[in-house]
């Protein structure tokens, strides 16, 4: 099995690299908003025509490169995949109209947020010097700096340079692996684990509860603080730029811990069991329905994030992930009998089956049920599960 693998490294461009680099990201940025500017203005002319604007020939980078002259200085496999990643955000929007889980529009790039660009690896114009620490990327041409230990001999398929709010520069080094990896053909039912979201505890089980430690509630006094001293200072001012860093480098700093948290949580997860079970629930939905949840706790809970490190960690693993619709009555149901308790209402934690009289914890029962329609599931792509 092949997998591909992203190694992310500190840089440290001097000066010269940093304004070579700075250009790049410039001109990627530009790019993108030209491009998506063509769109909107193409969209709002012809959107009663849907015939011609599906076959309409939009610009192509090549006309831009003519009209902005200086693009041609810059990479051109980073204007490629912007020009790429561009179509492809289109595309993503246009497939979650048809779906459930909405995918935002296209939006412009700012000069303020983080800048990235990614290139790719062609006639090895990509160099890692491992024991001098130095990694050359394509028409920089100068060695730059980096501060790591690892050392890899898998080929490198593309890197994607980026640089934080706060001005750390980073590159992402994606390789492709192989692994000896055979999936599973049949798991034993106790090693399967099933997992119901909640908003107070993060995943529960029937075993077991795993609580979010919620990084970005307990920094908020703080984050508040730094706000409120942002907001204070004089425009412009050289103090603001100072608050305005700290402030961001804060931000990064709780991201950080909660990222660790989630990899160390999905490595245990991926390796104690075989296979693992999860509700297909979008946070959205669930700020819905809470009466809108703070900003903390949306930061607070990267599901999404949470279920891309599972599956890639089970399937590396040769173990299963299988998530279950998220319009499967899992918390009505009751586990034993079957019955559908339409009366139960969210604020019901605690709850008796009035066919047959079981006591249900709310979360717990959900997962028994979670579990078996997964386990339906898993069977119907062909694996056997051993009871
Ligand atoms: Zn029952």
């Amino acid at each position: 099995m092949k997998i591909n693998k992203a190694i992310k490294i500190r840089i440290y461009p001097n000066k010269y690299q940093q304004e070579l680099l700075e250009k790049t990201f410039g001109c990627c940025r530009l790019l993108w908003n030209q491009m998506l500017a063509e769109r909107n203005e193409v969209c709002r002319r012809l959107k009663d025509n849907p015939e011609i604007l599906r076959n309409y020939r939009y610009k192509t980078e090549k006309d831009y490169k003519t009209r902005f002259k200086f693009m041609k200085e810059v990479d051109s496999k980073a204007l490629q995949s912007t020009t790429r990643n561009l179509i492809e955000a289109f595309k993503n929007f246009f497939n979650g109209l048809k779906e459930i889980r909405k995918v935002g529009y296209p939006r412009f790039k700012s000069k303020k947020n983080k800048q990235s660009y990614t290139t790719y690896n062609v006639n090895n114009n990509i160099k890692i010097n491992f024991e001098q620490k130095r990694i050359k990327l394509p028409k920089i041409n100068m060695w730059i700096k980096y501060r790591d230990e690892r050392v890899f001999v898998e080929p490198i398929r593309h890197v994607t340079v980026s640089k934080t709010k706060s001005g750390k520069y980073y590159v992402a080094i994606l390789v492709e692996q192989e692994l000896d990896v055979y999936p599973l053909t049949q798991v034993h039912e106790n090693c399967i684990g099933a997992f119901d979201m909640s908003a107070s505890e993060f995943l529960v089980s029937e075993k077991e509860h795993y609580i979010n430690p919620r990084f970005y509630r307990s920094a908020e006094a703080k984050l508040r603080r730094l706000h409120r001293q942002l907001s204070g200072k004089k425009k412009g001012s050289k103090n603001q730029w100072k608050t305005r860093l700290r402030l961001v480098r804060y931000y990064e700093k709780i991201y950080k811990r909660k990222y660790d948290w989630v990899h160390k949580k999905t490595l245990d997860l991926s390796q104690r069991h075989d296979a693992v079970i999860l509700e297909d629930l979008n946070i959205r939905g669930m700020q819905k329905f809470n009466g809108g949840l703070s900003k903390s706790v949306s930061l607070d809970f990267s599901w999404h994030q949470f279920k891309t490190l599972l599956e890639y960690k089970l399937r590396w693993r040769g173990k299963h992930y299988q998530e279950v619709d998220r319009f499967f009555p899992s918390s009505k149901m009751c586990s034993v009998c079957g019955h559908k308790n339409e009366n139960l209402t969210l604020a019901d934690r605690d709850w008796i089956c009035p066919k047959c009289g079981t006591q249900h914890q709310r979360d717990e029962n959900a997962s028994v049920n979670l579990k078996m329609e997964g386990i339906r599931l898993l069977q119907e792509k062909g694996i056997v599960v051993i009871r």
